[in-house]
């Protein structure tokens, strides 16, 4: 398939990708009841938290790293977070009550043993093992991190095989699946994120399901397209509300227990309560250093309430904190702290002038 047949594949997939209203009302009301059999009527933010800007595979066509130049392995990069950047936005996530949901990034920039020491001083600020969205690493790799790390995930993008190795030509699922398979026998906790938009269709819920209970996987994370400039898909329209609800509502039927992430969308922020009522547990693509007390996160206030959910955290009200007694506490040497202390300090205004800026 060339680019300009895939593009008239998917646009034959989205017709047939429509949700009515009443589809979506009833598989909401199924799904609801379970949600709240088995899991408490919260909701969270998690943060993703970025460790570079660079992608040693850079070809997967739907990812803004693929119009960016390849990383190469072994190279020093500019791309590359300090971690004390990395460090000192955990601190602030876990002052203002937001989780770190993993740590993730472009593939194949850092090495295992540079993960581990991010990881153990990660750690140490969360005080729990942090997830990380890497994958996939081979059995020996997973063996040494799993130590370190609270579980392990993979963008999958589809399990429609045809449909996933033309999107990402240089991370086949074959590859995918292998990376699961090993998970599972080191008994890790899972995590997989599904991007929708990219051509499958409606019946693909089953097979996603069929793979979450083959892997046994712990998390997903519902994505939607994102059209980015300079790809195959900047022309492609993003799935509508009721679509992304509905497989929400799906996942949430036939894996009660599941735990379902999904990424925000800043452009259908008013129906996110359909998301929340569908069954998920929290979200992912909070703009935290930008929207924080401005409109979108009043938005998210109210969507939260609306699906009669408790939003845990601060999006709206910023707390008082002494940054420097904080970093003080951390358990690192002096220099480490001195070198968190003015990132941390510089987040925290962030905060603070959108802040002020929404009570002006
Ligand atoms: S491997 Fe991940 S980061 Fe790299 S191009 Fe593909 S989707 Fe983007």
């Amino acid at each position: 398939m060339n680019n300009e047949e895939y593009l008239e594949f998917i646009k034959v997939r989205n017709k047939n990708r429509t949700v009515t209203d009443s589809e979506l009302q009833d598989a909401i009301s199924k799904a609801k009841l379970i949600f709240e059999a088995n899991h408490k009527p919260t909701v969270h933010f998690e943060r993703s938290i970025f460790i570079n800007w660079t992608c040693a595979i850079a070809d997967c066509k739907y990812c803004y790293l693929s119009t960016k130049p390849k990383h190469k392995a072994g190279t020093q990069s500019t791309a590359l977070r300090s971690h004390e950047s990395i460090l000192a936005e955990a601190l602030i996530c876990k002052l203002m009550g937001w989780k770190i949901g993993y740590i993730t990034g472009g593939l194949r920039v850092e090495s295992v043993d540079q993960i581990i020491e991010l990881l153990k001083k990660l750690n140490q600020v969360n005080q729990k093992k942090n997830l990380m969205n890497f994958g996939p690493y081979a059995h020996s790799e997973i063996k040494k991190l799993k130590p370190f790390t609270g579980g392990m995930g993979s963008a999958i993008e589809s399990f429609d095989e045809e449909l996933h190795d033309f999107i990402c030509p240089s991370k086949p699922l074959v590859t995918l699946r292998k990376f699961l398979t090993h998970l599972q026998t080191e008994e890790m906790h899972k995590l997989i994120t599904i991007i929708l938009g990219l051509g499958e269709n409606r019946d693909d819920i089953n097979l996603v399901s069929e793979n979450i209970t083959k892997y046994d996987i712990n998390t997903v994370q519902l994505c939607f397209l994102k059209p980015q400039a300079d790809t195959v898909f900047e022309t492609v329209p993003a799935p509508d509300m009721n679509y992304m609800a509905y497989w929400v509502a799906q996942l949430r039927i036939k894996h009660p227990k599941l735990k379902i992430k999904v990424a925000l969308v800043k452009e259908r922020m008013d129906d996110l309560h359909l998301l929340l009522e569908a069954g998920a547990n929290g979200f992912s693509r909070f703009l935290c250093f930008k929207e924080f007390a401005q409109e979108q996160a009043c938005t998210l206030e109210i969507e939260c309430e609306k699906a009669n959910r408790q939003l845990v955290g601060n999006f709206t009200s910023l707390p008082n904190f002494d940054i420097e007694a904080e970093v003080a506490k951390l358990p690192f040497d002096a220099e480490l702290k001195a070198k968190i202390l003015p990132k941390a300090e510089q987040y925290y205004l962030k905060l603070k002038k959108l802040a002020k800026k929404a009570s002006s």
